[in-house]
């Protein structure tokens, strides 16, 4: 039987080899030359033909041999194909021969010879796997689990897959060690450990961004046939199908790749994962995906302003960066609305969260929690938290979970003993000194009691995220993009319809070339497959719109 191990570090057969080295360049090696290291960005592939190539890593502080590569056998990992700082350092441990690709060239491969390309990314997601398993440390947070500041760093490298190991102000003890050895103080915290052992206090998400290689280059003058707004299932999905049927395409996201469906615990009704799939999983199958066809994806990069420059569609992101293109997909998707509870702010993040990952529920293990909504994202937060939690409160403001909520979720939650759903109930106000301890629950009759409560996950509807499209495209009364046919006549009244002499395609927004899929979209049916439908539909109208204006 096939092991782990087996599939993370193959060997190439000879006809596999020699397919390769059309493609590549053989060199000679020497015994401690590095061939790439920690922290190197768009570092090469190779292919050893004689000698070894030990592979280190540094993130404990102490060196740490993961593997020595011996002839036949190939180094790389996931990252060689997202453009991420490498993880670990390349070092020849016996002279010899080495067969060198660049990371084009290598693309190159994963593209046009499928037998290579699979042995490859089946390697490199099997490497990941044990790199993990195996202890790697990866960047060590220390802070406070109650600091909204700790907590959106660790959100940000959950959601990005970015490895760290979390060391808690409150109750491990390497935290103190830790911070005494590099002379801080407890205050400075969260405090961020990189690869180098060199500390930073509380960060920003766009430094540590930078650091491990997340945000593409962008050069300014620039144009790409299609820039995707939002890397959610809609996004991720326009970006596979643009960029392997040969389009440039660049995607952009605020947060991270995966959008809501990535902080989903498991996504039960997407088709072809009869056991479920989770967002973390789905999310890093799509991206790697995406990058093996070439498609650039930058995060965190928040786009601000949509404008026209003659022919380009000209997205602002948040920095100043403008992004050209001939094309542009608006899939920024909806996000979560915030209810009116007072000081709901403070506790952000210290408390009350929109998501429920596995990151989350492990904070709230052996605690009461609350779940505020009775959707269908409500009812999976609920399942996946009952696991950990002591008791999980739901509170309801109708009497009925049924209501809104599939009928499996409602089963499963009525089966499950430590689950107390409050029927006709708010939240009226908030308890805690720093971080959330309990709840004021207000009835139909207006009685409030009060139930513990260490954390709140409010899952109660969403708007979209349409600010940034200013008036260039028309929105409806809620604010979701109108496209094709529910576009009104007075929409389509100017010179570029005029001109293009056609009515909009199905997916394409008030302004020719602009196009919207996903949850953004006015009535567009709010599930991960329409949006990985609609994404790759998108795709096929961003093809005969450059059919239609080139030349
Ligand atoms: C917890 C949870 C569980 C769910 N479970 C299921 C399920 O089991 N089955 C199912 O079918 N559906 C499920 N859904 C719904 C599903 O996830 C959504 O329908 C789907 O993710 C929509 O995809 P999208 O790409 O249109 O938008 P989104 O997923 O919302 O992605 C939009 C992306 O755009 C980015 N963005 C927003 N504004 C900007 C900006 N200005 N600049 C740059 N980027 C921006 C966001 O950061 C985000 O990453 C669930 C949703 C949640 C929240």
């Amino acid at each position: 039987m096939t092991s782990d191990h087996d599939i993370a570090f193959p060997k190439l057969t000879s006809q596999q080899i020699d397919a390769l080295r059309t493609r590549g360049r053989t060199r000679p090696v020497n015994e401690g030359d590095a061939l790439f290291r920690e922290g190197d960005r768009d570092y090469h592939f190779f292919v050893i033909l004689s000698g070894a190539v030990e592979i280190v890593e540094h993130s404990s502080g102490a060196p740490h041999v993961v593997t020595v590569h011996e002839p036949g056998e190939f180094t790389g990992d996931v990252d060689m194909l997202t453009g991420r700082s490498a993880l670990v350092t390349g070092r020849v441990q016996r002279s010899g021969e080495v067969l060198e690709l660049d990371p084009r060239d290598l693309r190159r491969v994963v593209g046009e010879l499928p037998e290579i390309s699979e042995t490859l990314l089946k390697a490199f997601l099997a490497r990941r796997t044990l790199l993990l398993s195996d202890g790697f440390t990866g960047l060590r947070i220390i802070g406070s689990r109650f600091s909204p500041s700790a907590h959106q760093l660790r959100d940000f490298c959950n959601r990005n897959a970015i490895p760290i190991t979390w060391i808690d102000l409150e109750d491990d003890e390497r935290a103190e060690t830790l911070l005494r050895e590099f002379g801080v103080p407890p205050s400075a915290t969260p405090v961020v450990i990189g690869r180098d052992g060199r500390w930073v206090s509380n960060p920003s998400v766009a430094d540590l961004a930078r650091y491990v290689g997340l945000e593409a280059h962008v050069d300014a003058d620039e144009v790409v046939d299609l820039v995707v707004v939002g890397a959610g299932p809609a996004g991720l999905a326009a970006a596979v199908y643009a960029a392997s049927e040969g389009l440039t395409t660049l995607t952009v996201d605020a947060v991270a790749a995966g959008g809501q469906a990535g902080t989903s615990s498991r996504i039960e009704n997407y088709l072809g994962f009869p056991a479920g799939v989770t967002g973390a999983e789905l999310t890093r199958n799509a991206l790697l995906q995406a990058q093996k066809f070439g498609a650039r994806i930058s995060v965190p990069q928040r786009a601000v302003r949509l404008r026209l420059d003659g022919g380009r569609r000209v997205v602002v992101l948040e920095d100043g960066t403008e992004v050209a293109g001939r094309t542009v997909l608006v899939a920024s998707g909806i996000e979560y609305r915030r209810p009116d509870i007072p000081g709901l702010a403070a506790f952000e993040g210290a408390g009350v969260y929109y998501a429920a990952t596995d990151m989350e529920a492990r904070l709230c293990a052996g605690d009461e929690v609350a779940v505020l909504g009775g959707g269908n994202s409500a009812g999976q937060a609920i399942v996946a938290l009952s696991r950990l939690a002591r008791t999980v409160h739901v509170v309801l403001r109708g009497d009925d979970l049924a209501k809104s909520m599939s009928r499996y979720l409602v089963d499963r939650i009525q089966a499950i003993e430590n689950v107390e759903v409050h029927y006709g109930t708010v939240v009226a106000g908030l308890e805690g000194n720093g971080s959330l301890q309990s709840l004021q629950l207000r009835d139909d009759a207006n009685v409030t009691t009060k139930i513990p409560a260490r954390a709140l996950f409010i899952f109660i509807g969403a708007v979209p995220h349409t600010a940034w499209v200013g008036d260039c495209v028309r929105l409806d009364r809620r604010g979701f993009v109108m496209t094709g046919i529910s576009l009104p006549p007075d929409a389509l009244d100017g010179d570029a319809w005029r001109q293009a002499g056609r009515a909009p395609y199905f997916l394409e927004t008030s302004l020719p070339g602009v196009f919207a899929a996903g949850d953004v979209r006015s009535a567009s049916v709010k599930r991960v497959a329409s949006a990985v439908g609609e994404g790759a539909m998108a795709v096929s109208f961003v093809h005969a719109y450059l059919g239609a204006t080139a030349g």
